[in-house]
């Protein structure tokens, strides 16, 4: 098993601050990955006990204000990175039994990996009774939105697997970003990164999600509805990235 990076501090995959490992190898190739280089599984540097050890110390000496471990890749559960990542995991928990571990995969859940993965190898069960969240489903350009919440498209979901594999079904966690798109008759508009960009030519990619947050604010009518949106999505906004999380609310 290879892997393309480590990175620390993250505060990107996940809530608050993070450690985070991207390994190498991933089957699925969707359209517009940003890490295609690691689709081969042979990319980057081998994932050794010395790995697993830097990962350790490095989250102990920032324990106090680090909140957990977030796996990434290419594709996390490829069955070729599993066992590396069932060693990291257990040791992890091990020593520090209070922070949690993201995952993020390619793999619907439900089909793929509960009622498949999880039935034929003993190393998926391993591995998942040590994950506490998986971001499921692979990245789909056309149904991306650029202010969702630890995804990249709205297709992908956000599940608990603990309680999942206790109820033999899929159990999904909410973090406020799925309202839009779930009942889009009593919800505010979905404002599509596409749709926007083409309605507002001179913005750049890279700043408008606060913009698109305000337009689907503004098409909400009841003005009470308004403001309780609008401070839902800036206080989940806070907490998934790490900030303070009355920031906010002291306003
Ligand atoms: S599953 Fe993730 S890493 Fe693999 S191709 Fe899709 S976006 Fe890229």
């Amino acid at each position: 098993m290879n892997y393309a990076d480590i990175k620390y501090p993250d505060i990107q995959d996940g809530t608050g601050i993070r450690i985070a490992i991207y390994v190498s190898g991933c089957h699925f190739h969707c359209p517009e990955c940003h890490n295609k280089m690691a689709w081969n599984r042979n990319y980057g540097k081998p994932f050794t006990d010395e790995t697993i050890d830097y990962i350790i110390n490095k989250f102990k000496e920032n324990e106090n204000y680090t909140d957990g471990l977030s796996l990434l890749g290419g594709e996390p559960l490829e069955l070729y990175n599993q066992e590396g990542l069932y060693k990291l995991t257990k040791r992890f928990k091990e020593k520090f039994p209070d922070k949690d571990i993201w995952c993020w995969t390619g793999f619907d859940f439900d089909k793929d990996i509960l009622t498949k993965m999880y039935i034929e190898n003993e190393v998926t069960r391993n591995l998942l009774s040590n994950i506490d969240i998986i971001v499921d489903g692979q990245f789909v350009p056309e149904k991306k939105m650029i202010d969702l919440i630890a995804r990249g498209s709205y297709n992908q979901k956000k599940i608990d697997v603990k309680a999942s594999i206790k109820s033999g079904k899929t159990v999904l966690l909410k973090f406020g970003d799925e309202d839009r798109f779930e009942s889009l008759d009593s919800k505010p508009k979905v404002i599509f990164v596409k749709e926007f960009l083409k309605e507002n030519p001179n913005e750049s990619r890279f700043v408008p999600t606060q913009n698109i947050v305000k337009t689907i604010v503004n098409n909400v009518d009841n003005e009470e509805k308004k403001e309780n949106y609008y401070q839902k999505q800036n206080i989940e906004k806070i907490s998934a990235d790490g900030y303070n999380k009355n920031k906010f609310k002291e306003k």
